[in-house]
């Protein structure tokens, strides 16, 4: 019995499917990924804590945006760096 091709590969296969692999990778949790301006007060940005996935600061640039630069740090007023 031979193994055939996994949901990955079929999806790889298929540009239209790009957008679903994405999602399977894991949604980001960055604050600008996650932001829903459109929920008021049910906005995930507001209702949960934001943290770095790398540090685990809540002021580190990166659990703003996914495309800074994780600083390690929880000081106040950093600025991003791209990555
Ligand atoms: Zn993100
Ligand atoms: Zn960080």
């Amino acid at each position: 019995m031979s193994q055939g091709p996994t949901l990955r590969q079929l999806l790889a296969d298929n540009p239209a499917a790009a957008g679903i692999l994405d999602s399977m990778s894991g949604p980001c949790r960055c604050k600008r990924c996650v932001d829903r301006p459109d929920l008021g007060f049910e906005n995930p940005a507001i209702r949960e804590m934001l943290l770095c996935e790398i540090c685990h600061n809540k002021r580190c640039p990166k659990a703003t945006w996914h495309g800074y630069r994780c600083s390690g740090s929880n000081e106040l007023g950093q600025v991003g760096e791209p990555e």
